[in-house]
């Protein structure tokens, strides 16, 4: 498939690289790591206090630094009975540079005495697309999936939470018990990149337009 438009993801999350590409894979993009484009890693503060704005801020520094259009995928977990936390801060709920394990373990613990009924979670996924054109004009789009937080981690797929997150459509089954392609049809990544779609196809109809314009 020839690939009309370059995107680089800004991501180190190789969990979230692999979804992406799953997910964008029928499109005629090439998606590049900030590794591949940059030699390297991007330092940026996530410092927001929306996924909105972690996302925009994420998307905008890497589009600046490589003057490609850039993806940035800002996601987490809210839950119930923590008032929406960990939310923004998923990534180091345990402390600043913890580990999944860690994370899962923090959370069992908050939630020791809540009942079943009361272990409401959703996870929610804001992709934001800048274009090295406008940089400053950031275009924003969400998912989520609604689930419950399991007693003890299940499953070896995914990365995060996915071990104690139970999909409420799926009946019992925790995220990491699905494959990439069943995680994939359920997901709030899967469910942003749905509202994402029409952005790209118009981008790359414009795309197209120039390429035949320049072919006469
Ligand atoms: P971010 O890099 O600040 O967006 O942090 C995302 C964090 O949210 C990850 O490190 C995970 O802890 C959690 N998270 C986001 N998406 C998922 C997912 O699809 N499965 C499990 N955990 C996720």
């Amino acid at each position: 498939m020839a690939r009309l438009l370059s995107i680089v993801i800004a991501t180190t999350n190789e969990g979230k690289l692999s979804e992406l590409r799953a997910l964008l894979a029928d499109l005629p993009v090439q998606l590049l790591s900030v590794a591949e484009v940059l030699g390297g890693k991007l330092a940026i503060a996530e410092d927001g206090v929306t996924f909105d704005q972690n996302a925009a801020t994420k998307a905008r520094a890497v589009c600046q630094a490589t003057s490609l259009y850039a993806l940035a995928d800002d996601s987490g977990l809210e839950v119930e009975a923590l008032g929406g936390r960990p939310g923004v801060h998923s990534a180091r709920f345990a402390h600043e540079r913890a580990t999944d394990a860690e994370n899962n373990a923090a959370l069992l613990r908050e939630l020791d005495e809540i009942e079943d009924g009361g272990r409401a979670a959703k996870f929610r996924c804001v992709l934001a697309l800048a274009s090295p054109w406008a940089p400053e004009r950031v275009e924003t789009v969400e998912g989520s999936c609604d689930g419950f937080i399991a007693r003890a981690p299940r499953g070896s797929g995914g990365f995060g939470y996915d071990p104690l997150f139970i999909v409420s459509e799926l009946g019992s089954r925790a995220m990491a018990e699905l494959s990439e392609a069943e995680k994939n049809g359920v997901s709030h990544r899967a469910r942003a990149v749905r509202a994402l779609r029409p952005v790209l196809v118009g981008l790359l109809d414009e795309r197209l337009r120039e390429v035949e314009r320049a072919l006469g």
